[in-house]
């Protein structure tokens, strides 16, 4: 059978490993295994969120309610923008793909960092349009800024994912505000903010106001997710928000009902555990301080971290792809980033006795 000609330079986009699959593979029992993988909160949701989606279980049979109004209105309040200014997707990734659909095509492309969020490559190469990526893996506004002037005719989309997923670098706001201004207006910039709450917790300087970010450019998306710090990875739910126009284009590849019924329920309860979220990012820097510890102790590179995640560099002596397989084996697991083309790690940071577990495991691997 012939497929779409876009699909043959697709590569699938790979999951972090489950938990269920170190089970079935290496007969280790379901809590003995530390996934460190996919970004998810250690600890897993506010126990008020279980406690509502257990309540609505009987509204499974219906569908939810298609304006979503209970939680754009929980995310009015919380950004100080309007209803108007929101749009659902399942997951962000959705909302990266309602905004590469409406922007790109086979004549415009996308430029993002070296290394990134694979999906912005995924749906763009989806529909055939090209990717502009910065010689750099890390974000440097100046090898943006380059490419984008020599490229202006045929780039639509520049996305700026702050912090970055799977380095975890970020951008100091004034710094990016500059680049947007040098930008031009029909060229959307979309920033990925999948990370921002824990960036606006560790340093004011790398937070996004994204009320401000939307009032003073009419051509930027923000995006957000309840995948990481609200611990809600499973519900699939996130959002864009920027102005009402660019809502309203996305909002014409939305299809209806996007998000399932108790995963609304999920988020709307989700929004208002402020002090869950506030823990989980306070603990996610005091246990990253032992990674960063081990890191200097035992001479390995790292990039210093704006998210729930810390990304270790191997020099050659050393092979990512194995030290993933031997934890893997120990019934830990971890993202290996050989499919990025590095010899490195990324590690979620995980409860204080899954760190202790996996720097002692590690030691032992090394
Ligand atoms: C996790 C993540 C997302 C989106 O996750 P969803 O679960 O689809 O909301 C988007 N961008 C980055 C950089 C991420 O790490």
């Amino acid at each position: 059978m012939i497929f779409n000609d876009e699909l043959k330079d697709i590569v699938t986009y790979e999951g972090g490993k489950p938990i269920e699959l170190v089970v079935r593979e290496f007969g280790i029992e379901p809590k003995n295994v530390i996934k460190l993988a996919s970004n998810e909160n250690p600890n897993g949701v506010s126990p008020k969120v279980v406690e509502v989606v257990k309540n609505s279980a009987h509204l499974m049979s219906q569908y939810p309610d298609d304006s979503m109004y209970r939680l754009k209105n929980g995310l009015s309040k919380r950004f100080e923008v309007d209803t108007k200014n929101i749009i659902i997707g399942a997951g962000s990734d959705q909302v990266i793909e309602f905004a590469i659909r409406a922007k790109a095509n086979r004549q415009k492309g996308i430029l993002t960092a070296g290394v990134t969020f694979a999906m912005y490559e995924i749906y763009a190469k989806q529909i055939g349009a090209k990717v502009f990526k910065t010689p750099s893996n890390t974000h440097n506004l100046e090898e943006f800024y380059d490419i984008y002037q020599k490229n202006k005719d045929k780039i639509s989309i520049i996305f700026l994912c702050l912090p970055n997923n799977p380095l975890g670098e970020s951008l100091q706001t004034k710094e990016v505000y500059k680049f947007i201004r040098e930008v031009d207006a029909n060229t959307l910039i979309v920033i990925d903010g999948a990370y921002n709450e824990y960036a606006s917790f560790k340093d004011k300087d790398y937070a996004i106001n994204v009320k401000d970010l939307i009032n003073t450019f009419s051509n930027v998306l923000y995006l957000g997710t309840f995948s990481k710090a609200y611990g809600l990875g499973g519900m699939r739910v996130g959002y864009g928000i920027s102005n009402k126009f660019i809502i309203e284009n996305l909002y014409k590849l939305r299809p209806p009902f996007n998000i399932t019924t108790l995963s609304l329920e999920a988020a709307v309860e989700a929004l208002k555990d402020k002090e869950f979220v506030k823990f989980s990012i306070q603990q996610n820097f005091s246990q990253m301080k032992k990674y960063e510890n081990f890191a200097q102790r035992n001479k390995i590179n790292f990039i210093n971290s704006y998210t729930n995640f810390i990304t270790l560099l191997f020099e050659e002596k050393f092979n990512s792809k194995e030290i993933a397989n031997i934890l893997l084996k120990k019934g830990i697991i971890v993202r290996d980033l050989t499919s990025y083309g590095l010899n490195a790690i990324r590690v979620t940071i995980g409860k204080p006795e899954q760190n202790d577990k996996f720097l002692e495991v590690f030691r032992s691997v090394l």
